[in-house]
């Protein structure tokens, strides 16, 4: 992903590429006049740029000039201005593409913009809706929403959103009205609260002024936090930003202590913590549950050929295809080295023996240049059904023995038990 960034002053500009490509790792094309810009745009209508910083004052045009390119090319635009005009900011951001008007004052500006663009950037792999029956008020925040370079969903009322959030399960965030019907907005967050913890999916309640109890009730339902209509649009994107921030930071240790550094498959630990889980529950339902363990084959002579960063890109491309050929559903980790373990449940045997043929062919399909003339790897499968009174300990011992006849017959087959 790149920015482009038209400032006519060579000190600044330097300093604010180091900022950006140390912090918030994206590469910044630097031009200073306009034509300069056109060009750049130009030769980079293939892949365009995400978001340009621009000031105002160029030695080749007027100060509307440069803003007006980019709007015209829809590249969302942060104005970097060295002088604060209220007159001039009110009347820039009425244009949709100028998502913010930044002082260049001192490094605190330099930070603040660095952290807006690390934002805008992250902003736009993310799913948020707005939940709305007045079709004004939806179409205001869906459109700061997009300002934001959020993607958004909408919809009219309570129940609306929860069928859209069973179709987008990634939605991370909620702006939502109260009074709706027939789900109102407190129903719908009760109900979303029953799956969806507060760091996973971020819901933040609007309220009018005229009810003073209302916010509190939002946060005490599962909100995490309230706006006030009428609100300024700063205010909102302050919270917003606030908000998004913070579940992304605690998704990060969440994440840290869960999953596998290496692959970002879920880790031993949180395999046993989960599946246990995940196998009583099983029970309870009276669906079965069924464990398959593979090992890649040979894989020590792929670090000792080619050398152990090979065999890390190819630990993390057989990672990807676990995850992508097995359900939504599924608990796939690495259980350590080249082995790994996919519990899946409710699922009969004809099923699980094709979803697991089907992953051993793709991981034996797939090629790794850096393999050379070898090319590929392929992998065992040990595959046992859970039984009566048997843990997940249990299970993984009996996985791991079919596994070994896997590896003892000729190694690249799925073994499931009789
Ligand atoms: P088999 O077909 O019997 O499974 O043989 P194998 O060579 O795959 O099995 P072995 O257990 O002898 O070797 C596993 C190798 O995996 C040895 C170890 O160095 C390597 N390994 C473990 N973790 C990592 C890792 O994170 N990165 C890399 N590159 N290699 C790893
Ligand atoms: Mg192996
Ligand atoms: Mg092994």
């Amino acid at each position: 992903m790149k920015i482009l960034l038209v400032e006519s002053s060579k000190t600044v500009s330097s300093l604010l590429t180091i900022e950006l490509e140390k912090f918030v790792h994206v590469d910044v094309d630097w031009v200073d006049s306009l034509q300069a810009a056109k060009d750049h745009i130009k030769q980079n209508t293939d892949s365009p740029y995400a978001l340009a910083i621009s000031c105002m004052s160029l030695s080749d045009a007027r100060d509307w000039e440069a803003i007006s390119l980019l709007s015209s090319h829809n590249i969302p635009t942060i104005i970097f201005s060295s002088a604060f005009n209220e007159k001039q900011r009110d009347e820039f951001l009425k244009n949709p593409i100028i998502v913010d008007y930044v002082v260049k004052e001192s490094r605190v500006g330099l930070r603040y913009l660095c952290n807006m663009v690390h934002r805008l950037l992250k902003n736009r792999e993310i799913k948020a809706m707005v939940v709305d029956d007045a079709s004004a008020i939806r179409t205001h925040v869906g459109s700061l929403l997009r300002q934001y370079q959020f993607q958004v969903l909408e919809a009219e009322n309570g129940q609306q959103a929860l069928d859209i959030l069973q179709d987008n399960r990634d939605i991370k965030l909620i702006i939502s009205d109260y009074t709706m019907a027939p789900v109102d907005g407190f129903e719908m967050t009760k109900t979303i609260r029953e799956t969806y913890e507060k760091e996973e999916l971020a819901i933040i309640g609007l309220s009018g002024v005229d009810s003073a109890t209302l916010s509190a009730r939002f946060i005490k339902v599962g909100a995490n936090d309230f706006i006030t209509k009428p609100f300024q649009p700063e205010e909102f994107f302050c919270r917003i930003t606030q908000t998004v921030d913070l579940i992304e930071k605690t998704q990060a240790l969440v994440d840290a202590a869960t999953r596998d550094f290496l692959t970002g498959l879920y880790n031993r630990r949180f395999f046993f913590e989960n599946g246990e889980g995940k196998l009583n529950r099983a029970r309870r339902e009276g669906t079965n549950i069924a464990l398959a363990m593979l090992d890649i084959d040979h894989f020590k002579s792929v670090n000792d050929t080619y050398g152990h960063d090979v065999g890390d890109e190819v630990l993390k491309g057989v990672s990807k295809l676990l995850v992508e050929c097995t359900r939504d559903h599924d608990l796939v980790a690495r259980m350590g080295g080249e082995e790994f373990c996919i519990l899946l449940n409710d699922i009969t045997k004809n099923e699980l023996s094709e979803l697991l043929e089907a992953l051993r062919k793709t991981i034996e399909q797939k090629q790794y240049a850096s393999l050379e003339d070898r090319k590929n790897v392929t992998s065992s499968f040990g595959v046992v059904y859970a039984q009566a009174g048997e843990n997940l300990d249990d299970l993984v011992k009996r996985a791991d023995k079919l596994l070994y006849r896997s590896k003892e017959t000729g190694r690249n087959k799925v073994t499931v038990e009789d």
